[in-house]
């Protein structure tokens, strides 16, 4: 199991349309973030967790070859809104993909992306999924994919944690906080990355005290922090932070193989 970090910016993506913060006119590449989302590669299979406006181009700066499904953590905009960038994929590879999300995830992916399951026969063009519940750990391919309750301000949303050959992968782009038993889902793994957005509190995100606060409990053998915001320079936020925890950028590859 190994992933790369396809995008690792909050909802408004780095540089910020309008601002010419030094952050934003930062030469450092790692100071470039797209939304937040993950490839996930396992046994030859690829899965793509969260599918944000920035879809297409993370999808030709990665490469990525095909989609074999999808894993959506909540229906905010910042992480579905290059839903329809899926089609190039249903194209290549012919056959519907796999959507897994909470139900009320999926509902609402359902309402706003109701045209993919109307059919279309005169188009030539089109996007089929299927949405598949996901509420218990569920194999894929030699692959868990577990579901985890997170909360996002009042919202219930959901991180996942991934488990193959004995590693475990904790991924959780949004979340305030969590219910006891996530407590016990998110402790120990391998890897765990982990929502950070700026310095300061803020109601519906970890903020970096809040992120590793969590971490220190959590106890993984090493943690990233991901969707950032562009109060938070790269360099000078890893310079501060305790061993085994590392600030994400895009186009970072974790290999759970062999690190861990
Ligand atoms: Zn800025
Ligand atoms: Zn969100
Ligand atoms: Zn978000």
């Amino acid at each position: 199991m190994r992933f790369t970090f396809l995008g690792t910016g909050t909802s408004h993506g780095i540089p910020v349309i309008g601002c010419d913060c030094a952050v934003c006119r930062s030469p450092d590449p790692r100071n470039r973030r797209l939304r937040a989302s993950i490839w996930l590669e396992h046994a030859g299979r690829g899965l793509l967790v969260d599918t944000g406006p920035d879809l297409r181009a993370q999808a030709l700066r990665a490469h990525l070859p095909r989609v074999d499904a999808v894993c959506c953590t909540h229906a905010h905009a910042d992480h579905i809104f290059g839903f329809d960038d899926l089609r190039r994929f249903y194209e290549m590879q012919g056959a519907p993909i796999p959507v897994y999300a909470a139900p009320a995830t999926l509902a609402e992916l359902r309402r706003l992306f109701a045209y993919v399951e109307i059919p279309q026969p005169e188009s030539t063009s089109f996007l089929r999924v299927a949405f598949t519940p996901l509420t218990d750990p569920h194999a894929w391919h030699g692959l868990t994919i577990t579901p985890v309750p997170v909360f996002h301000g009042r919202a219930l949303i959901h991180g996942f944690v991934f488990a193959a050959d004995g590693r475990r992968l904790g991924y959780v782009p949004d979340c305030s906080g969590w219910p006891p038993a996530s407590q016990t889902a998110l402790s120990g793994l391998d890897v765990l990355v982990l929502d950070a957005l700026r310095p300061e509190p803020h109601p519906t995100h970890f903020c970096l005290a809040d992120a590793l606060a969590a971490i220190a409990t959590l106890a993984p053998r090493q943690a990233y922090l991901t969707h950032l915001c562009h109060r938070l320079e790269h360099r000078q936020t890893q310079a501060a932070l305790p061993p085994g925890v590392d600030v994400a950028y895009d186009g970072l590859v974790v290999d759970l193989r062999g690190s861990c």
